[in-house]
């Protein structure tokens, strides 16, 4: 594979062989199974745009079927009843099989997702690790509270799982997205159906297998229902989820619109509580004290680490003018050097975006920030004759009213725009209808508390970017949605509160 750099890359797949793809099927009550219609969908290789494999097609017929497996396993089963640090026991033999496995996810991902497979095997699935092992250590610290009642009267409450989690996430970290909803939920108690992207459903599958595993390597290990996972489409497998009367709450990773249909699904059946991660436009803001090489390097990373296919991607990059002309000169530079080419591949910096829709979609809007007069100054093109590859680009003189600074492309496209004060820089970052992260670079501790402080966004990174730890809770302001995940108040999502107040007649204390 070449470099975007003075030509195309070639657009073939490289010399690391894709494992055979083993789980095809649905995953339902601890087995695999085909869906009832015995239809299957195509998910494709985004480096050749070849078919990878032939999945299972789950549509209502199957979520019922999943659901109602997913309750059984809630009302009668052991996982709830387990005590907490047994679930974590059982939580961190998964982890173990998936530390086991590390090679292997790592190619299903970035086969079925165009990541490099080198992040995703120390980055994407180390991640997803962390993250389970992070609520297995959860597990065993959930507790109510006593509380102080008036009267001849003792109260405490207790907290109990909610029941059945409906899971639905998008394909930009497969891994990570999954463990990020189902760790917190299997530490409450709660028994899950996932429904993975249609785009890469495959490790989601292979996850799967792994929690059967774990009945050979610990006693009981995770019991049939407790997780089932149902590869399909979004308007069919998805709302059925969504609008399911036996689902008791849906954790939502994904776009503003389908955001909303879920909210409205949930309204028009059984009032499921909801959580919502949305898109984003996050903005990254350089202020002239920084040191302009960090700086370029951080811009750089925040837009096209995997592609630009990321919620919290610093797409929008403020740079105050006392340093713009020479920061924009080293920025070309920068993506210039990206290397675009084979995801597995290991000098490669940026693999093929998902699939041909995001593309396309990508291209799109490169087209319309030209037309909406903002200045390519690199990038713009494919990459490469086949498969999605897209050259690093970067748009100059973009206005806060250009559909490129106010939309989320999911792709490597950076909007540059001049500031000159701190007001000036709070108040174009805050000019969005998104609010889920922000980056600052200064030496100022001044400037970093005030702007920290004043940026409206779920996350904010100070002479960093893309710091993620599953202690630190992680979602969105205004329209990126509501609920956090990761830290231990994700798990409150999955549990319900009961308030137990019982007389005591007798009481010393009244
Ligand atoms: P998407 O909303 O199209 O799809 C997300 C999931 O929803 C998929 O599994 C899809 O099949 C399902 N879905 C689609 N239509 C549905 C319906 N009618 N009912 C129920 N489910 C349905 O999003 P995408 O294109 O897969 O992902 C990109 C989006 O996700 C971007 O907007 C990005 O910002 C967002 N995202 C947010 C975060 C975050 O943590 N905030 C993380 C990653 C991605």
């Amino acid at each position: 594979m070449g470099s975007n750099e003075g030509g195309a890359c070639d657009g073939k797949a490289g010399s690391v062989v894709v494992p055979e793809i083993k789980f095809t099927k649905l995953f339902i009550n601890g087995e695999f199974v085909d869906a009832a219609s015995g239809k299957t969908f195509e998910t494709r290789d985004p480096r050749t745009g070849d078919v990878l494999a032939h999945v299972a097609e789950a549509d209502k017929a199957d979520v019922d079927i999943a659901v109602h497996a997913a309750r059984e396993a809630f009302e009668h089963g052991k996982w709830p009843r387990m005590s907490g640090y047994e679930r974590g026991r059982v939580m961190n033999k998964l982890a173990d099989l998936m530390e086991q496995h590390t090679e292997e996810l790592a190619l299903l991902d970035g086969a079925d997702a165009g990541k490099l497979l080198l992040l995703g095997k120390i980055i994407d699935i180390p991640a997803a690790v962390q993250m389970l092992r992070y609520y297995a250590g959860g597990a065993d610290k959930i507790h109510g509270e006593s509380l102080r009642v008036s009267g001849k009267y003792q109260g405490y409450t207790l907290k109990e799982p909610i029941g059945v989690v409906g899971v639905i996430i998008p394909w930009n970290f497969p891994s990570l997205m999954f463990f990020l909803k189902i760790s917190p939920a299997l530490a409450a108690g709660c028994t899950v159906v996932v429904k993975p992207a249609e785009q890469t459903p495959l490790s989601a599958l292979y996850y799967a297998h792994l929690a059967k595993l774990t009945e050979y390597v610990v006693q009981a290990g995770i019991p049939d229902g407790v997780i089932n996972v149902v590869p399909g489409f979004g308007p069919t497998a998805g709302a059925a989820i969504a609008s399911h009367m036996d689902v008791d709450s849906v954790a939502f990773t994904g776009s503003g619109e389908v955001g909303r249909l879920i909210m409205e699904a949930s309204a028009r059946s059984n009032l499921k509580t909801v959580s919502l991660e949305l898109g984003g436009k996050s903005p990254l803001i350089i202020f002239d004290d920084a040191d302009i090489d960090m700086a370029v390097e951080l811009s750089r990373l925040a837009i096209f680490f995997n592609k630009g296919e990321v919620c919290v991607a610093g797409s929008r990059v403020y740079v105050q003018e006392g340093i713009y002309d020479e920061f924009v000169k080293k920025a070309v530079v920068a993506a210039q050097n990206w290397k675009v080419g084979d995801p597995f591949d290991v000098t490669t910096n940026m693999g093929p975006q998902v699939d041909k829709e995001q593309f396309e979609r990508v291209l799109r809007y490169i087209d319309l920030g030209k037309s909406e007069g903002a200045t390519l100054l690199t990038g713009g093109k494919p990459a490469a004759d086949k498969g999605y590859y897209i050259e690093p680009t970067i748009f100059a003189d973009v206005k806060e009213d250009m559909q490129i600074a106010q939309d989320e492309i999911f792709g490597p496209v950076m909007s540059l725009m001049k500031f000159k004060t701190i007001d000036e820089a709070i108040e174009k970052a805050n000019c969005t209808k998104y609010g889920l992260a922000a980056g600052i670079i200064t030496k100022d501790l001044n400037i970093a508390n005030r702007v920290s402080r004043s940026v409206r966004a779920g996350t904010v990174w100070v002479n960093c970017y893309f710091a993620f730890d599953p202690e630190a809770p992680f979602g969105g302001y205004k329209m990126s949605g509501f609920g956090r995940d990761q830290g231990m108040m994700a798990i409150d999502k999955y549990m319900q509160v009961k308030s137990v107040i019982t007389a005591v007649p007798d009481s010393p204390w009244y």
